[in-house]
Order: structure tokens, then sequence, then C-alpha cells
């Protein structure tokens, strides 16, 4: 058995927060003891700071240089161990849409690590990201590989390793889209509308087809117009759609995020990083995929057009930022942690008896002084 204690915390439970310490056993969260304070020789003098739950992103496609889409175990690696530096504990690899050899590829080498314990962070699955999309909202994805949904292709997908693909972001465009959002949820995948041009009459029919999650909500997809509600439209009004939204103040205003959470509540917002390779490196020219991008101001944009090409934001920052917006921590963790655990069926998301130890130590300032994986340090500042 390997036991840890984490002692003088400042304990972030779901409802309260209390000053004490935590008893690891085996990764897991055995005890949490507010009067007790037992001996343990491994044990962890937290200070009074805050421990909260792992963060999870669903929704990344790289970091420090590394892609999900180089299709190497190594990129994965890099992404995992940077990540951990801030707070993220668990997340999903994300692909972007390339030809179906590449995307088997990735996949494959996204299995050999799912669930295995690495430096960083769990990766639990992946998060195909197209290529069943709509041109006119292609963001930052390219268009050379986009095309209408086919079941076929999508047996191969999920063929390379069963339960390794946990979410599938398309627009549910036409008959053949349906048919495919069904086989998908059958078959235990979320399915998620993005880089959707489609109209909040089709949104109706695939949430009624399955459809259940929405890829960084506002961003890819045809907004809100008084007449007609568009795909944003039809999110905010849904309580069935788990909206993603990447909270940089750069890709939606604040104020829209606060829209978002009015209209859906904080229990059916999840925080997304959507990062690219250069997210940790300095200023300058990177690639997204085979597409130019350059990093100036915390934005990453297409060369080609200016156009948001994902972000450079890390879930620590996010965190803070939907504090700064005025909600409370435990809203917070609700957005960054608990709502994608619940969503995904992880044994995390909660400091509670039974989770695993996945945890994040903050300072007063919410920056990242500690992460745990399965309760090992996996990064201290
Ligand atoms: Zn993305």
């Amino acid at each position: 058995m390997e036991k840890m204690l984490l002692k003088n915390g400042k304990i972030v439970l779901a409802d309260r927060i209390i000053t004490g310490d935590i008893l690891l056993v085996d990764g897991k969260i055995k005890k949490i003891m507010e009067k007790d304070h037992p001996f343990y020789e491994q044990a962890i003098d937290l200070q009074g700071k805050y421990v909260v739950p792992g963060f999870i992103d669903v929704h990344i496609h790289g970091a420090n240089g590394a892609d999900a889409m180089d299709g190497t175990t190594e990129a994965l690696k890099t992404i995992s161990t940077f990540v951990a530096k801030h707070g993220t504990t668990n997340f999903l690899a994300t692909t972007l849409t390339s030809t179906k050899e590449n995307l088997e590829n990735v996949l494959a080498k996204a299995g050999e690590l799912q669930n295995k314990e690495l430096d960083g962070a769990n990766i639990f699955g992946v998060h195909m990201e197209g290529p069943y999309f709509d041109v006119q909202y292609k963001g930052a994805q390219n268009e050379k590989y986009i095309k209408p949904a086919g079941i076929e292709e999508i047996k191969e997908f999920l063929s390379v390793k069963p339960g390794l693909v946990k979410l599938f972001s398309m627009s549910p465009k036409g008959e053949a889209s349906l048919e495919a959002i069904k086989y998908l949820r059958s078959q235990g995948v979320v399915v998620s509308i993005g880089h959707s041009a489609v109209f909040f009459d089709d949104v109706q029919k695939a949430i009624k087809a399955g459809l259940g999650h929405s890829t960084h909500t506002f961003n890819g997809m045809r907004g809100i117009n008084h007449r007609e509600l568009g795909v944003a439209g039809a999110v905010l009004n849904s309580d069935d759609i788990m909206a993603e939204v990447i909270f940089d103040k750069i890709h939606v205003h604040p104020e829209t995020v606060r829209l978002m959470i009015r209209a859906k509540g904080v229990d059916k917002i999840e925080c997304i990083t959507d990062a690219m390779s250069a997210t940790g490196l300095a200023e300058g020219n990177y690639k997204l995929g085979e597409l130019d991008v350059y990093v100036k101001d915390n934005q990453a944009r297409l060369v080609s057009n200016d156009s948001l090409a994902g972000s450079v934001l890390t879930l620590d920052k996010a965190f803070k930022n939907i504090i700064e917006l005025g909600y409370s921590i435990f809203d917070a963790v609700k957005m960054t942690s608990t709502n994608a655990a619940k969503e995904f069926g992880l044994n995390a998301g909660e400091i509670a008896e039974g989770k695993d130890a996945d945890l994040v130590v903050l300072n007063p300032d919410y920056s990242v002084d500690m992460t745990l994986v399965k309760g090992k340090v996996k990064y201290k500042a």
C-alpha cells in the first residue's frame, strides 16, 4: 500500500471549504480529515493553500512545441508533462482534419498511452475534431480534408482501439450525419457540434439523434440572430448540451461567458483550452498541421487570413478568469473539472473519499503550486 498525507490544506469540497488533511492510499482519496491529524512518514505540508480537483481538458491539440497530430507518443508525452504544470490531470488528445491514414496513426499512438502512467497528466482518450465539418466555419481546420460524415469511416476510426475515442466533433448536416450521431452514441462516444453552419432546427434534430456537446461554443459556428438562433442559440437554449468555452478573454468576450452561464448554468459549461503547439513558447511563427500560424499577444492566428487558430491558453488561467468574472471557487471547479468528469464517467472531478487523487494545489493567486495525478506528484513549483 502506498500512503501519503496532504496536510494543512484549504480543501475545496463541492459546497464548502474545510481546513484539514487528505489521506491518499494507492492513488485514491481514502479519507478527508478536519480534526484528527495523524502522523505519516510520507506527508506534504500544504501550508494552508487551496486544494481543488485536477483540471480536465477535453479539447487540447498541443503545447510546448508538440501537437497530437505529430503522430508520435513523444509529442503526447510532451503535452502531458506541460499541462500538468498548469494543473491539468486528465485530458483528451485532440485531432484536426487530416487524411484517414494520419488520423488512424494518431489514434494508434494515443491508444498506446491511454490511461498509462506518464510524467504528467493522464490521457483518458481522444477527441476527434473533424473531419466532418462545414467549410463555411472551418476556422483553422484544413479545408483540404473536410468532408461529409461517413459511417463506415467512423467505424474504422473507432476500431483502432475500442473505448479510445470519447468525443467526436462534427457538423450535423444532412441525414447521413444524423445516422453517424446515433451510431457514435451507441458506441458510447459523446457527439459535439462544431465548425458548423447548420440552423437552429437542424440542431434540434441532432439533439434528438443524441448530440450532447458543443465545440468551443460561439467559435466556428453559426451565431445568434434574433430570427434565426443558429447553432450558438440552440446550444444556449438546450439543457441537453454541455458547452465548451475557450475562456482566454480573446475567443469570447468575458461577458459572453457570463451570458452562457446565465443561460445554461454552471453545470453545463466546460472550460477547455483548444491549445496549440506554441502554448508555453515564445511569440513567433508556428505550424498548425500544414497551416502557418503566428503567435502574438497571447493569440494564435493563421498567417493567411488572421483567423484565430486555437489558443495558447492553460486551464489554470481559465480557472482564474472565472473567479475574476465574479463566480465562486466552487463554480470554477465545476467548469474546469467536475462537469467533464461526470460527462465522461471519470472517477475524478471532486475531492471526496473513493475518488482518484487527481488534485491541484493552488497558491492564493490561483497559480499552480503542485499537481498530483492518481496520488503521485507530477509537478511541484
Ligand atoms: Zn480544436
